[in-house]
């Protein structure tokens, strides 16, 4: 007993400490059971990012991606929010307790905070995807005007969702560049702010016009071929946000699963792409911006932009 009785304390202490994370690390699951039954498509697990590792991810940009089981999917929405469709698609993902991560222009948060605080209150992420979301690119902008966006998107998103000033910012540290176009520059110091970057897998041509159903079979069509991945979706689009509750649904019916990403400590899991990989976005970049858009090579990266 003398012996054993220093050591009670201990045990009770990581017992006690153990109880008091249960309710905060299971209570999303516990009421996702309770609000949705075992029909629902809820979240199979989470992935803790640790934004520190200054991760780029995503292969239709970035040689590299979240290290994501076969059928798992990862559900992003960018632009948002916008009054009309991000209601629906909070719904549809409410009536199947999935949760998003989403990728907020900072203008629009500014002028919907209801929306914001509602998106987080639901237990999804409210990322960052700048504040003006400028037509010309972040990359074809000065570095200091790019950071200067970038900022005022994470304060006008965190102020909008209702965390305190003051508090660590961004609130929610994930990063989605407009257009893809990014600039290593800007990668290494959302690095340096503990932001992680993200692309996507796959995606479903939601900012081309075309009915729910297409949208539908397109994705599903993707998602089959590719097996898994981070989805991009855009909520503003109304064919997206007509077409989710049948997304969801048929994510359930052909036995894919939900992963939810989390702000956290890592190593974050990642998988490397293949050999031959290219990017996929630097093409479309290139159509859209023309020969200025295209990213400095990698022997370029050290000259920086204010030089430009
Ligand atoms: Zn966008």
């Amino acid at each position: 007993m003398h012996v054993l009785s220093p050591l009670r304390p201990a045990a009770l202490c990581l017992a006690a400490a153990l109880l008091a994370l249960m309710p905060a690390a299971f209570s999303p699951a516990a009421a996702q059971a309770a609000e949705c039954g075992a029909q629902a498509l809820g979240v199979s697990r989470t992935i803790a990012i640790d934004g520190s590792e200054g991760l780029a991810l995503g292969l239709q940009t970035y040689p590299r991606t979240l290290a994501l089981a076969d059928h798992e999917v990862v559900l992003t929405f960018d632009d948002g929010p916008a009054h009309g469709a991000t209601e629906r698609v909070l719904d549809a993902l409410k009536e199947e307790c999935a949760r998003a991560t989403f990728f907020l222009v900072g203008a629009r948060a500014a002028e919907a905070p209801a929306l914001i605080r509602r998106i987080v209150a639901e237990g999804h992420n409210a990322g960052h995807h700048s504040y003006s979301h400028p037509a010309r690119t972040l990359r074809l902008m000065s570095e200091d005007a790019a950071q200067a966006d970038i900022e005022k998107g994470f304060h006008a998103v965190d102020a909008a969702a209702g965390f305190p000033a003051g508090a660590p910012s961004p609130h929610f540290p994930f990063f989605r560049f407009p257009g893809f176009a990014d600039t290593p520059e800007l990668v290494r110091w959302l690095g340096e702010r503990n932001v992680t970057v993200f692309g996507a897998d796959l995606w479903a041509s939601d900012w081309q016009e075309m009915t729910p159903r297409a949208e539908l079979e397109l994705v599903m069509s993707r998602l089959q071929a590719a097996g898994k991945g981070v989805i991009l979706f855009h909520d503003p689009r109304p064919s997206t946000a007509a077409m989710m509750p049948d997304f969801l649904r048929e994510l359930k019916a052909r036995g894919f699963r939900l992963v939810h990403i989390v702000p956290g400590e890592g190593p974050t899991p990642i998988v490397h792409a293949k050999p031959g990989w290219t990017s996929a976005t630097e093409g479309i970049i290139a159509k859209t911006l023309g020969p200025k858009g295209l990213r400095s090579e990698p022997q370029e990266e050290g000259r920086g932009v204010k030089s430009r």
